[in-house]
């Protein structure tokens, strides 16, 4: 049946793929068929090691039997209930469990159906938080260099990547960046979180000064950005922009839709570092990626000042038709006993530090002139070419696949991995080993 091909269609004229240079694509076609534990099946029959999870989502692994079990339960059972003033019990159930798992403050889950509508939900909870506590005026938002937030227009206005944003208008009005914390010059080859670069933080205070506190509503960041090729926070750098953000009574957003469930050895970021913002914006590893979700952890403070309103009153006039979708609710529900029957929050703690001894083996290689790794994330910065920036990314991205069966991604020059956390010590000799294979090739 066309709902299980698993062979290369005749035509691919009427698919527009997103982010995907669609010509070049069409030409020389990469297409997954099936997929298991850690690896994929391509449509002409070689087995793919995922060294990616997807796109960051598949932290268990793919094709997890009680995962599987679950949806189609679910499908057979409730297909969909309306989400507005109507429901069912399963988003109740997974809010109660996400709240466990969250920095204790971050009791409260407004559920989305993507990391994009996760970022733009957050940023209109901030400006209707201040709104509703009588500080309409607090409108700026404050994202970063680099930064990327997924794409709907909240995101690509305080998201920090030139190609995201120049295509499409003005965008946000009031919205200021932070410098990244990308610096090649004095933490190349840093193993862990870099040492150097804390006091681009107080760069937040200079915005404070030129705007004045009352003026802004939020801070974005990544705790660790992904899409721009893993930009580690340097020691005390969240830490730093805590303490701004909380002496001027700004709201911090922390976006952990890749660093989220898992990734770095406790479920958020923001555990690992040991900072806890206002909101925490999920989607990708929540459901395992095996149904589109997404959800927004509040804290206790910003969803009590919406449950002050009039009795009867709409407290939030936002949401989507698949808000708690029960087929996600479902999949998120398995993914989350998954994800605590098989303790995979600690693997990036037993297994981080041989990731990092192999991840830097690397270097010497041909081109490589930084390698970055924190928990089971890591990086491969490659030298740009000159004449054509992004293409060396590229050429190893793609020869991996077709020649050494691994899937990385890339991001300009950099070759980024972020593995299922149910990898094991082979595993990952075979991502390096591949990789590296690949890197010398390409030179
Ligand atoms: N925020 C971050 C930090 C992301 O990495 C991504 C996706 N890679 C998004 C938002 C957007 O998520 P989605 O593609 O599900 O909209």
């Amino acid at each position: 049946p066309a709902t299980l091909a698993t062979s290369a269609p005749e035509r691919t004229d009427a698919y527009w793929m997103p982010f995907t240079a669609n010509r070049q694509f069409k030409a020389e076609p990469r297409l997954l068929a099936s997929a298991e534990g850690m690896y994929y099946r391509s449509v002409d029959g070689r087995e793919i090691l995922d060294g990616t999870a997807g796109l960051w989502c598949c932290n268990a692994g793919h094709a997890r039997p009680q995962i599987v079990a679950a949806i189609q339960r679910q499908a057979a059972t409730l297909d969909f209930a309306p989400s507005f003033q109507m429901g069912h019990p399963l988003p109740f159930v997974l809010a109660e469990r996400l709240a466990a798992l969250a920095p204790a403050p971050l009791q409260h889950v407004f559920y989305t159906n993507s990391g994009s509508e996760s970022v733009d939900t957050a940023l209109k909870i901030a400006l209707a938080y201040h709104r509703v506590r009588g500080e309409g005026q607090r409108t700026r938002l404050i994202g970063r260099e680099k930064g990327y937030h997924g794409v709907g227009f909240g995101g690509i206005s305080v998201g920090g990547l030139a190609n995201n944003r120049k295509f499409f208008g003005a965008l946000l009005p009031g919205v200021d960046h932070l410098p990244h914390t990308l610096d090649l010059r004095r933490n190349a080859f840093s193993r862990g979180l870099p040492k150097h670069g804390a006091e681009l933080a107080d760069e937040l205070e200079r915005l404070v000064a030129l705007h004045d506190a009352s003026t802004i509503a939020a801070v974005i960041v990544e705790p660790i950005a992904g899409s721009a090729g893993v930009i580690l926070p340097p020691e005390g750098y969240l830490q730093r922009l805590r303490e701004i953000c909380t002496k001027h009574g700004i709201l911090l957003i922390f976006d952990e839709v890749i660093t989220g469930f898992g990734r770095v050895g406790d479920c958020f970021a923001a555990q690992r570092f040991g900072v806890v913002p206002d909101m925490i914006t999920t989607a990708k590893g929540l459901s395992n990626g095996a149904a589109p979700m997404g959800a927004v952890f509040v804290s206790q403070a910003i969803h009590e000042a919406f449950m002050n309103g009039p009795e009867g009153a709409i407290e939030l006039f936002h949401g989507y038709t698949y808000s708690g979708h029960p087929l996600a609710c479902a999949a998120a529900l398995a993914t989350l006993d998954v994800y605590a029957e098989e303790n995979l929050f600690a693997a990036a703690h037993e297994l981080g530090d041989y990731w990092e001894e192999r991840i830097h083996a690397l270097q010497g290689l041909p081109n490589v002139i930084d390698i970055r790794n924190y928990g089971l994330v890591g990086a491969v910065e490659l030298a740009a070419r000159p004449d054509a920036p992004g293409s060396r990314g590229y050429e190893v991205f793609k020869r991996a696949f077709h020649e050494q069966n691994l899937m990385v991604r890339c991001t300009g020059d950099t070759i980024a991995l972020s593995p299922p956390l149910i990898l094991n010590r082979e595993h990952i000799d075979r991502i390096f080993d591949r990789l590296g294979a690949t890197i010398r090739a390409t030179a």
